[in-house]
């Protein structure tokens, strides 16, 4: 299916799902399924930022308010939190803490992340003043009398300031066996879980039903705490625990990274003998006064992550592992499996990435392995069921040569990945061609990978260059069966339009190793033009922010080579545009022009994000992290330790006044 139908089809789906769950408390897929489908929406919006996605459920929190309720529009947001799902997603919140930070051995703290509902209170001269749900974020429905019946919020408190608790109401689970229990014995329909038991029990119109509930609840947020001096999650915890509130006694204050992942470890083994439901761990940064600093998204803070528990493992057969050959030749193994379904869909297949991923696996051909989808839409191999063999299990042999060409494979000492190098193997010619002429890269319709495989064995395509005679050679293709005068046609104007793409397209389709799409255009932004892409040096690669010494390299080497300066010479002969059309008025005469800046402080002008916006479209490549390649310092008023480190490093600092005076001469 078409990617951006995908996109519309995935948020009908995804928007449906949210209003059973949120709305009407009662789910019809699992989460897992359901935080499967929202990672493939935002991989696909990501790919496709033509596709407007402000108002995407990607970007959006929790779901309607019935009418049925009053309705509370809370004093700051309710937001949701972005997820992690794998030791790399926390490794990444991580870096982007300690960027935004400027420091590392970053304080943590871990709590569990209860699941339930989440409810927000607000106290006043040590009364309950309402409470309310989160709703959309912005309103959220108004059930005080059901939070008054929850055993473990204080209908009084000592503290008579206003103030505003959130926390997470929750059944527990023997709570819920025995009220299922009743249900059955009484005919009706039982509750799904503890999370829709608990939600369907605060989003109850009647009080009554909610006090028969029994239900639990978890205080985790302070939301007013600078009023009480507070400056961290922890002390916050604390205070709001003194006050009469039940705080989860497991949180934990962890330093750096990776005693957050010993704790995530340790509490996903001790998760099934808890008391009450979990579906994660929230991490927080612990120190409440650099929040701000931190920042926000739309939809979540960026000072906390939840690392979702990974979903479904399923067991099947392994019938066999088969290689295939990318367009550099690389030579994956595959696992071809008895399909199988895995949150929500069927898998037949599973990369096993290289030979030393099938020896650390330790699976063998007729071994029943284990499958899991973890929160990504690619299926991994998790390893084999031992105890399931039973002795005709095969061991995996790698192969000597490739198994298109025949040709010897080759691996470098210090790489796990075997290579087939035969500049004439026509799998990995073919490969070349479609990925050049795939949606991302050039988009030359018509150019399928059938077809191409098709043109390729008549000798008419028999590499990158030749698409752009394929004009000369319309005779020989009419002769192919299916080929008429509008098909051909079709092929030829999608290739003459596809010239005037903007020139990030074509480099990212010339399949340099290290150099995907999104690197295409940070390069393109860059340098605007290929030619000066193609003089670059290393070192000048590596002053771009996010360009490492791999991609560098690659990029080095590729331009080395005289058969690729050649290709690149013939599509700039042919007409194929060689420059960046993605901001036209980039002028090279600006200050900000290719200089790498970091914005601290508040400026009385405009926000950040509206000066980064400027600074781009001026060609500079602004973060948020300062370092010895930073060019420029904008400061403004209440600047912290970024100007500090800017003295430092002798960084060349632009206060305000200054600024605006150099925007203007642009
Ligand atoms: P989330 O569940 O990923 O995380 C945010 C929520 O975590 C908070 O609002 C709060 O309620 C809760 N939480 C629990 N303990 C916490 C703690 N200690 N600190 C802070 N927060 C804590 O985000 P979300 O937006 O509430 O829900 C999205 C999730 O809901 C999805 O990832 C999916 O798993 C599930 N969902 C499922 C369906 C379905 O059809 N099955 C539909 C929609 C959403």
């Amino acid at each position: 299916m078409d990617e951006v139908q995908r996109i519309k089809e995935l948020r009908t789906l995804l928007e449906r799902y949210a209003y059973e769950y949120y709305t009407l408390d009662k789910p019809s897929v699992s989460d897992a399924e359901y935080d499967r489908l929202m990672q493939e929406l935002i991989v696909l919006e990501k790919k496709h930022p033509e596709i407007d996605s402000k108002s995407s459920i990607s970007n959006r929190v929790g779901g309607v308010v019935l009418d049925s309720f009053k309705k509370i529009t809370h004093k700051r947001m309710m937001l949701s939190l972005a997820n992690a799902f794998n030791e790399d997603d926390l490794y990444d919140f991580d870096r982007k803490v300690q960027e935004a930070l400027g420091k590392s051995n970053i304080e943590y703290v871990c709590e569990l992340k209860i699941d339930g509902l989440a409810i927000a209170i607000e106290y006043e001269n040590g009364s309950i003043n309402y409470g309310a749900t989160r709703g959309d974020g912005t309103v959220g429905e108004e059930v005080t009398n059901n939070i008054k019946t929850i055993q473990d919020v204080p209908l009084h408190v000592k503290e008579a300031k206003v103030f505003e608790v959130r926390g997470e109401a929750y059944m527990r689970k023997d709570v819920l066996a025995h009220l299922n229990e009743k249900r059955k014995a009484n005919n009706q329909e039982l509750l799904a879980n503890c999370r829709n038991a608990a939600a369907g029990s605060i989003r109850q119109l009647d009080s009554q039903i909610a006090a028969k509930r029994q239900l639990s609840n978890f205080m985790y947020y302070l939301v007013n705490y600078q009023d009480f001096g507070l400056k961290s999650q922890s002390e916050c915890l604390e205070f709001m625990r003194k006050e009469g509130f039940t705080v989860n006694p497991n949180y934990r204050i962890c330093h750096g990274i990776n005693e957050v992942i010993q704790y995530i470890k340790e509490y996903g083994e001790k998760r099934p003998s808890l008391e009450y439901d979990i579906d994660g761990i929230v991490i927080k940064v612990n120190d409440a006064t650099k929040y701000n600093e931190i920042g926000y998204t739309a939809k979540t803070p960026k000072w906390a992550i939840a690392y979702k528990f990974p979903p479904e493992e399923v067991v099947t057969k392994l019938k066999d592992i088969v290689l295939t050959v990318g367009r550099t030749g690389r030579i994956t193994p595959n696992a071809v499996l008895e399909p199988v379904r895995v949150a929500g869909s069927t898998v037949q297949r599973a990369t096993l990435h290289n030979e030393q991923f099938v020896k650390d696996k330790g699976v063998k051909i007729g071994d029943f392995i284990i499958i899991r989808k973890a929160g990504d839409v690619i299926p991994e191999v998790v390893g084999p069921v031992i105890e399931r063999r039973t002795g005709a299990e095969r061991d995996f042999v790698m192969a000597k040569v490739c198994p298109i060409c025949g040709q010897p494979l080759v691996k470098q000492e210090d790489e796990a990945v075997h290579y087939c190098v035969n500049p004439n193997c026509d799998k990995k010619n073919i490969e070349a061609i479609i990925h050049y002429c795939s949606r991302d890269a050039m988009n030359i319709e018509g150019l399928g990978e059938k077809i191409i495989e098709q043109f390729y064995n008549i000798g008419v395509l028999k590499n990158i260059g030749d698409i752009y005679y394929l004009d000369e050679k319309v005779d020989i293709i009419k002769n192919l069966e299916g080929f008429g005068d509008k098909s051909v046609g079709g092929i030829l104007e999608s290739i003459e339009l596809t010239k005037k793409n903007s020139c990030e397209k074509m480099l990212y389709g010339l399949g340099i190793s290290e150099v995907g799409a999104k690197t295409s255009k940070l390069l393109m932004k860059h340098y605007i033009d290929i030619n000066k892409l193609m003089g670059a040096s290393m070192d000048d690669l590596l002053r771009i922010k996010d360009v490492g010494e791999a991609t560098a390299s690659a990029l080095v080497n590729y331009f080395g080579d005289p058969n690729n300066l050649m290709l690149l010479h013939l599509l700039e002969l042919e007409g194929v545009n060689f420059k960046y059309l993605g901001v036209t008025n980039i002028d090279e005469n600006s200050p900000f022009y290719n200089k790498n800046i970091v914005i601290t402080g508040t400026l009385s002008a405009m926000g950040r994000n509206e000066l980064s916006e400027i600074l781009e479209d001026q060609g500079a490549h602004v973060s948020s992290a300062i370092s010895q390649k930073t060019d420029i310092l904008i400061c403004g008023v209440e600047a912290g330790s970024k100007l500090d480190k800017a003295q430092k490093f002798g960084t060349r600092i632009i206060y305000e006044d200054e600024l605006m005076t150099l925007l203007k001469k642009n």
